[in-house]
């Protein structure tokens, strides 16, 4: 793929591609469970059993991704929460340098990302990054998240994309697949999401640790 002259629009996931995936994992794996613990006064442990088991039955759905649906099923104020802990939201290393240079090249830049609009406020404010993009999508105002069908065929008449120039780069392989079959022509896996953790490896493909990487 050549970024410079076959793609005219660059779609990007937020959590995971744009920042560091380590807050999202932080706070669902360990804050939210923590302060469920403590709202119900149980073993963390026992939290953690419940919050995880009600975790799996939504995965890859849109109320995977909802504030609204977390606050009600564990009566906790999930907004609030992402306020408390705002202060670990981190872009990834070189985001900031990719963005000034897509700007340079004049690309249309759009983040497709399944956050909530509250959870996408607080990481905008956070980062200050909301000026390089031309739109933010949440599959929200979809009602299907990325996985689906239907979020790309709504992503794609509402913003006129043409797929066949398009980059999409995301961190989630079911999600760069369900991209691939709408008609994304070019694809793109981020290899280290979560700064603290291991690499991953992409089946079908390939994966960046650096934006650089691309041009
Ligand atoms: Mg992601």
């Amino acid at each position: 793929m050549h970024l410079l002259s076959e793609v005219d629009t660059v779609l990007l996931d937020m959590d995971g591609t744009l920042l560091d995936l380590h807050y999202d994992n932080h706070f669902w794996l360990e804050f939210v469970p923590s302060q469920y613990a403590q709202k119900l006064q149980i073993p963390l442990a026992e939290a953690e059993s419940h919050v995880f088991a009600q975790y799996a039955k939504v995965s890859g759905q849109l109320d995977w991704y909802c504030y609204d649906h977390w606050s009600k099923t564990f009566g906790l104020d999930i907004h609030e929460l992402q306020h408390k802990t705002k202060h670990k939201i981190q872009v990834r290393s070189d985001t900031l340098w990719f963005l000034e240079r897509l700007r340079q090249l004049n690309k249309r830049v759009v983040i497709l990302t399944n956050a909530h609009r509250s959870g996408i406020d607080v990481k905008m404010q956070e980062t200050g990054i909301s000026r390089y993009f031309d739109e933010i999508v949440s599959s929200h105002d979809y009602q299907a998240a990325k996985e689906a069908p239907h979020f790309w065929s709504s992503v794609e008449s509402e913003l006129k994309l043409d797929l066949s120039r398009c980059l999409f780069i995301d961190d989630s392989e079911k999600i760069l697949k369900a991209a691939e079959q709408a008609g994304v022509a070019y694809l793109c896996g981020i290899a280290t999401p979560d700064s603290t953790k291991a690499a991953q490896n992409m089946r079908d493909f390939k994966v960046i640790k650096l934006f650089s990487e691309l041009l």
